[in-house]
């Protein structure tokens, strides 16, 4: 047996080809640390461990279990994140959210983001790790939230990321003004049928009301209280979401932009608030 044979065990099982080496790549570093530069410099896997890779790749498709919950981590703009079943795994799209978060706090002199609904806390940590904002992230979710206190910890930027319990604004003081307000909410249409993998992950991350659109709405409608002049909202969006959420923005926000994701898909809504 040998790591290709692995990999076309994962893709028989129903698996894509390019995830399939994804999982694989993320499973032997997180289990041997076994990384892309140990495969180029000629660097061999025991057979015992080759053994537990296909044991491991077993398990993971008999329970449908996402990978990185396997391994505790996943990889997000260039760093791992601690992540469990209480949080969303980090998606490589929401990248497209943070990066051009980042371009606006640096161009801005942004000093305060607030995220919405932080889950692992990627957004947040990335965040007030490559800008000089602080940043506060919230959530429903304390079980999500002990995560993301994690993830700062091993960062070791806990004085630039905080986090709170709060749904939504709930227990954000009035007095409390953000230049960013960023969320990368819930937004999956209650009802739509979804692989088993991802349903594995936390119901109240991925679901919304039954258009996906009740957390855009609620966000939008409270942001401008929580804002300084000339700040920004910011919102990942499911597929066909755009448009509508940036409709909806229209009223209280300028200068309203949709950005695409590396499929082409609209993916990221932001706007302008101009008192
Ligand atoms: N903010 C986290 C992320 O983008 C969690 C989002 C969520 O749980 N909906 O991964």
């Amino acid at each position: 047996m040998n790591i290709q044979t692995i990999i076309k065990t994962l893709i028989d099982s129903g698996i894509e080809k390019n995830e399939a080496e994804c999982e694989i790549k993320l499973l032997l570093e997180g289990f041997f640390n076994y990384t892309e530069k140990d495969k180029i410099q000629g660097k061999l896997l025991s057979e015992a461990d080759i053994q537990k890779l296909f044991n491991v790749v077993e398990m993971r498709i008999k329970n449908k279990m996402p990978v990185q919950y396997i391994i505790g981590k996943a990889w997000f703009m260039g760093e791992y994140f601690k992540v469990t079943p209480d949080v969303l795994i980090p998606r490589d799209e929401t990248e497209i959210l943070v990066k051009n978060a980042i371009d606006i706090i640096n161009t801005s002199k942004f000093k305060s983001v607030l995220d919405i609904g932080t889950g692992s806390g990627c957004i947040a940590c990335t965040i007030a790790k490559q800008t000089g904002a602080t940043v506060l992230g919230t959530d429903i979710s304390s079980d999500a939230l002990r995560i993301a206190l994690d993830n700062v910890t091993a960062l070791g930027i806990n004085n630039r990321a905080v986090f709170r319990k709060s749904n939504l604004f709930d227990k954000i003081r009035f007095d409390e003004k953000f230049d960013l307000i960023i969320s990368n909410p819930p937004y999956i249409p209650i009802g739509t049928e979804l692989q088993e993998e991802v349903l594995k992950e936390p119901k109240i991350a991925l679901f919304a009301d039954e258009n996906g659109l009740e957390f855009y709405k609620r966000i939008i409608n409270k942001a401008p209280q929580y804002l300084n002049n000339n700040g920004y909202l910011m919102f990942e969006v499911g597929i066909n979401q755009a448009e509508v959420v940036r409709d909806m923005m229209t009223k209280y926000f300028n200068e309203l932009n949709i950005i695409k994701d590396f499929a082409g898909i609209d993916r990221v809504v932001a706007g302008k608030f101009i008192k």
